[in-house]
């Protein structure tokens, strides 16, 4: 039987074991902090934000899980153990729910929702037209890989005029592809809303700055739903205050949760959500890991593994 240790909060971890046991009951579950286990014992990690320093403790480490799609908390350990395969959460309907979010806010900015929600606020039959076809409205996303491609294929669907930016050239039908930093401001000028996809890498900490906004439309719109790092928050708000950029709608913070004083709670151009575009459920993330264990201890390949040079 392989022990699967999982090094998580001891209130998420709570939520995992019953999945975990209805799902893999041929595996050995314990919980990090929890549970008095040696460290020699220890097959399989599963985790999201691991202490600095924890995983290279367990010699006999044969791979790690992460809980989430992103795997920036993992790889922010610098003394993470390089030769132990990282295996990241891809999943359907997780990238479903994240291209929901997406669609949710591009739908909200385009249909002038705010503008409704606030004369129905104050009893007004304001009737006003769409200022553009979705023809004319020129959507960027960020990082076209498992979600990014998702959403700009139903935002495609709906007749938005969509394109993508990614590392490496992309062939999605309908859809521009824009491919490394020579591309990037060309694809910044044809952007009425923004969609950051990114995994949070040190190529891609911070990208959401100053410069970047300069290079978007009057009046862009911008999305971030990938992680708070990739947000200068400051120069987010400046761009919004200076009339540049038209409104934001932020799911992931550079604290979380959001601290009280931020003054992004109450910024009238600012729609915060607390990290709820989409969250692994606990019974599909499980059966993933049973599933992919079962593989590699019959000596198969490992799928979805992530490459800890590039960092995602
Ligand atoms: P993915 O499949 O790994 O796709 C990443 C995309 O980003 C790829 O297209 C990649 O280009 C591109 N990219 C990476 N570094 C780049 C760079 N330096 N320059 C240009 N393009 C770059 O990731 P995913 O599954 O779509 O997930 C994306 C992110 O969403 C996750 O990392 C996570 O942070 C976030 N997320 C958030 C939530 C939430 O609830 N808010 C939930 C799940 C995920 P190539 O294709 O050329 O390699």
């Amino acid at each position: 039987m392989k022990t699967v240790l999982l090094v998580l909060p001891l209130d998420w971890a709570e939520v995992w074991l019953v999945p975990f046991a209805e799902t893999a009951p041929d595996l050995r579950i314990h919980v990090h902090e929890r549970d008095a286990i040696a460290h020699h014992e220890i097959d399989y990690v599963f985790t999201f934000r691991p202490p600095h320093g924890l995983l290279k403790t367990f010699p006999n480490l044969k791979a790690v899980f992460s809980l989430g799609a992103g795997v920036d908390g993992v790889l922010s350990d610098p003394e993470y153990p390089r030769h132990v395969p990282l295996v990241r959460f891809v999943d359907e309907t997780l990238s479903r729910e994240m291209a929901q979010y997406c669609v949710l806010h591009v739908l909200m900015h385009y249909r002038m929702q705010r503008t409704f929600d606030a004369a129905q606020a104050a009893r007004e039959w304001r009737q006003a037209l769409l200022p553009k076809r979705p023809q004319e409205t020129r959507i960027g996303i960020l990082g076209l890989g498992e979600i990014g491609t998702l959403t700009a294929e139903w935002l495609r669907d709906m007749d938005f005029a969509v394109a993508g930016w990614s590392r490496t050239r992309k062939h999605v039908r309908g859809v521009e592809s824009f491919a490394g930093a020579g591309e990037l401001p060309a694809f910044l000028h044809r952007s009425d809303i923004l969609i950051c996809l990114l995994p949070l890498t040190p190529d891609t900490r911070g990208i959401l700055n100053a410069k970047l906004f300069a290079q978007l439309p009057q009046d862009a719109f911008v999305i971030n739903v990938a992680r708070g790092g990739h947000l200068v928050e400051a120069d987010l708000i400046a761009a919004l205050d200076s009339g540049h950029l038209s409104g934001a709608a932020l799911d992931v913070f550079h604290t979380e949760p959001l601290p009280q004083a931020s003054p992004l709670w109450s910024h009238p151009k600012i729609t915060v959500t607390p990290h709820i575009a989409a969250i692994s459920e606990p019974c599909a993330a499980a059966r993933y890991v049973a599933e992919r264990i079962a593989r590699f201890e019959r000596g198969e390949k490992l799928d979805n593994v992530v490459d800890p040079a590039r960092g995602y």
